[in-house]
């Protein structure tokens, strides 16, 4: 997109956005005869169950159509090594560089473990705030989403979001994160990443349902999320999270 054409998509949208974005925001996410307000979704991650197979970063690739390259992905999965030295190594197990740069043997590990990562639908989302458009925003019923026919591939989100969620499609030249795969969920079914988890390291659930497995996960676990400090407010909760993981 040329900068002319960039600046009249920019202007336009912005138009528009001020005046109608309330109604929008309902009607362009969810599916007929789904009502959102009886719902609020959030994910629970079990760390000490995840064996790093990387079955829900392929899931989520087929079930998205994310781009095949190894560096696109809606949810990934990082490899953590504690040494004995106290340095710690990270790694993306599908072979993104990370920061695993030196050869460790077994004798210098203290501790090693699987951490899988995706957007943390954050209740007071940096990338929602920053989007001059209105293209990201909050459904009622808890997800962040991206509206591609009004994303301006802008990347201001991309660069407030403090996980490292997102990433502009290299086709589509919009914005792209996991959405807890909405298409699913508004349809009573689990995300792709949950359904194919072999440990059941990934638990789904509503808020708003007290049978919810999410809820149980809840109460019985000592739960933390990411970078809790940012005041972000994740819905993504792990349980068992080193101290280390970032
Ligand atoms: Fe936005 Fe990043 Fe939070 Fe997801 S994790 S809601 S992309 S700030
Ligand atoms: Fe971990 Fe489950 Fe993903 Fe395998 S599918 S890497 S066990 S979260």
């Amino acid at each position: 997109m040329n900068r002319r054409n960039f600046v009249n998509k920019f202007f336009t949208l912005l138009a528009s956005t001020t005046v109608i974005s309330g109604f929008i925001k309902k009607a362009r996410a969810t599916p007929n005869g789904y009502d959102p307000t009886k719902h609020y979704y959030e994910m629970g991650i079990q760390v000490d169950k995840c064996i790093g197979c990387g079955t829900c970063m392929d899931a989520c690739k087929t079930e998205n159509n994310v781009p095949k390259e190894p560096f696109f992905f809606r949810t990934w999965v990082e490899r953590y090594i504690i040494k004995k030295d106290h340095s710690v190594q990270v790694q993306n197990i599908k072979g993104w560089a990370g920061e695993l740069t030196e050869k460790t043997t077994e004798s210098d590990v203290l501790r090693s473990f699987f951490v899988p990562k995706l957007c943390n639908q954050c209740d007071n989302p940096p990338c929602v705030q920053v989007c001059p458009v209105g293209a990201t925003f909050k459904t009622e019923d808890g997800v962040i989403l991206v509206d591609d026919t009004r994303c301006i591939g802008c990347r201001y989100c991309i660069q407030a979001c403090p996980y490292g969620a997102r990433f502009l499609h290299p086709e589509k030249s919009t914005a792209e994160k996991c959405t807890f795969c909405y298409h699913r969920i508004t349809k009573d079914l689990l995300p792709a990443c949950v359904e194919v988890c072999p440990t059941q390291a990934r638990i789904f659930g509503d808020k708003k349902s007290p049978a919810s497995p999410l809820n149980r996960f809840k109460h019985r676990s000592k739960i933390h999320v990411l970078k809790p400090a940012l005041n972000t407010e994740p819905k993504v909760y792990y349980s068992n999270l080193d101290g280390e993981v970032r």
